[in-house]
């Protein structure tokens, strides 16, 4: 599990900037599902020693009414799911009405809550910044979310309470030398049941397909106590592997209203991809590849898990129409050219028992043990097949490879300049790698060492 950290603010206080700085990305992934959300944001951040999921809940106000009401429902339930929350305010602008709205939102709400004062960046920001101590919600943190300055602080602060009760926070790193841990990392993995995640946006039939897999009789009816965030691990077997299913989809009974909200969330998609091993992703073959697919995906390349997609909703169509969602998943979907796509109907079962093939296969070459001379064998044979380019008149030259952790595989390569090979040439070594090595279902992650 990682923590979620939620930023909250009126508009135009520096929240997507903040966003921006804590992911790394300027595309950040919009969630707009179709009555659940409006204008928030999810990322995985990955900040200094530590990574964690990051909610933009979008501007709030406090004083919303109508359909602004709604919305800032929404970033309630946002804040719902949080484990920290960080309140933005504007140092420049001054406390403002609408900061005390939201602030009287959140002290009703019993969270760790952080006053950022931004853009303190040119302004004297202890003057600045003393006037929001009368929100009532404790010390003013400063930062220039803009700089970066003082984001490493408010970081630690915020995080560091938090490292004992969720030690997936710690990035750890592939070990820098060759040595047994990857090879223990290995071993533990296979000896481990799979854990199954399946995920995709609302109503491509994740419940319909859990159900499926499970077998009616024995679905698990009864009702675990958790949040909106905890997704149901199943213990199931198949084909003499033992497996554990992440349902995101709330195969249990719940008797709580506004069953949509409670039943779809971003945030325990995200734990259940994190937390997996392998993804099965279902796409709704009605409706096309569409923008929540792609954030998701993008998810999913990020964690680093297998995958497997199941193109859910394959019955009662025509042949025509079915060459044409072919095409468009052709088109569209290049980018993951390594997993399997399966297309079934969760509804009727055709093609449901063919995905855990793909399942099974994804996650041996997840674990499949490769050793330094074959690795550097391949490395050599690239090298030979297409030489790296010339980086400031001199060759970069890569020397050896090694295992450096698995699932996803990576490989490490040592070697002079590595780390200034272009990014085609690094997409030329992931396909070697990727056809020699025989890998398919799971991304492969290379990783450059400068020296020997
Ligand atoms: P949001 O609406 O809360 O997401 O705010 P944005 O991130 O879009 O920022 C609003 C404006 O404030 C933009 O023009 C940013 O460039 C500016 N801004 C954000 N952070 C800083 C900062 O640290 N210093 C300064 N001077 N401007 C900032
Ligand atoms: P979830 O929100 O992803 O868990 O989706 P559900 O499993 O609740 O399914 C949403 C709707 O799609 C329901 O009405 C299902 O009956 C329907 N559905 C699910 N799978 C299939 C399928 O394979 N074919 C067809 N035609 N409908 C399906």
């Amino acid at each position: 599990m990682l923590p979620v950290v939620a930023l909250v603010g009126r508009p135009n206080v520096g929240k997507s900037t903040l966003f921006n700085r804590l992911t790394n990305t300027r595309d950040a992934l919009v969630a707009d599902y179709p009555g659940l959300t409006r204008d928030r944001k999810y990322g995985q951040a990955k900040y200094e020693q530590r990574q964690f999921i990051v909610v933009d809940t979008g501007g709030i106000t406090g004083d919303e009414e109508g359909i602004d009401a709604e919305m800032a429902q929404q970033s309630l339930l946002a804040i719902e799911e949080a484990d920290v929350v960080m309140f933005l305010v504007d140092a420049r602008a001054g406390l403002l009405p609408a900061d005390k709205g939201i602030a009287d939102h959140l002290r009703r709400i019993n969270k760790q809550v952080f006053v950022v004062a931004n853009k303190v960046d040119g302004i004297d920001g202890d003057s600045e910044s003393a006037e929001f101590y009368a929100l009532g919600l404790g010390n003013v943190k400063q930062i220039a979310a803009a700089h970066g300055r003082g984001v490493s602080q408010l970081l630690q602060e915020a995080l560091s309470p938090l490292d004992a009760s969720f030690p997936d926070m710690q990035v750890v790193e592939a070990p820098k030398e060759e040595d047994l841990g990857a090879e223990a990392q290995r071993e533990k993995l296979q000896s481990l049941p799979i854990k199954l995640a399946i995920v995709g946006k609302p109503n491509v039939g994740k419940s319909t397909l859990t159900n499926r897999i499970l077998g009616e009789e024995r679905v698990v009816v009864y009702d675990l106590p958790g949040t909106t965030r905890d997704s149901v691990y199943i213990p199931m077997e198949r084909d003499e592997r033992e497996y554990i299913l992440i349902d995101t989809a709330g195969v249990r009974k719940r008797k709580k209203i506004n069953e949509a909200v409670e039943k779809f969330s971003i945030v325990k998609t995200l734990q259940a991809i994190e937390e997996s091993n392998v993804v099965l992703l279902v796409i709704d073959a009605r409706e096309g590849i569409t923008d929540q697919d792609l954030s998701l995906l993008g998810f999913v390349l990020n964690s680093g898990r297998s995958l497997v997609v199941a193109v859910n909703k394959w019955d009662g169509l025509s042949t025509d129409v079915k060459d044409d969602i072919k095409r468009e998943l052709d088109r569209r979907l290049g980018f993951i050219d390594f997993a399997r796509l399966h297309f079934i109907s969760a509804l009727h079962g055709s093609g449901v028992g063919n995905l855990f093939e793909s399942v099974q296969e994804a996650y041996a070459s997840a674990t499949k043990r490769i050793n330094t001379s074959i690795l550097t064998q391949i490395m050599e044979m690239a090298q030979d097949d297409h030489q790296p380019p010339l980086v400031r008149g001199r060759r970069v030259k890569m020397k050896y490879a090694h295992a450096g952790g698995y699932n996803p595989p990576v490989i490490v390569i040592h070697g002079n300049q590595v780390d200034d090979l272009p990014s085609s040439y690094k997409r030329f070594l992931m396909n070697y790698f990727r056809k020699s090595l025989e890998i398919m279902g799971t991304p492969i992650k290379i990783e450059f060492r400068e020296g020997h």
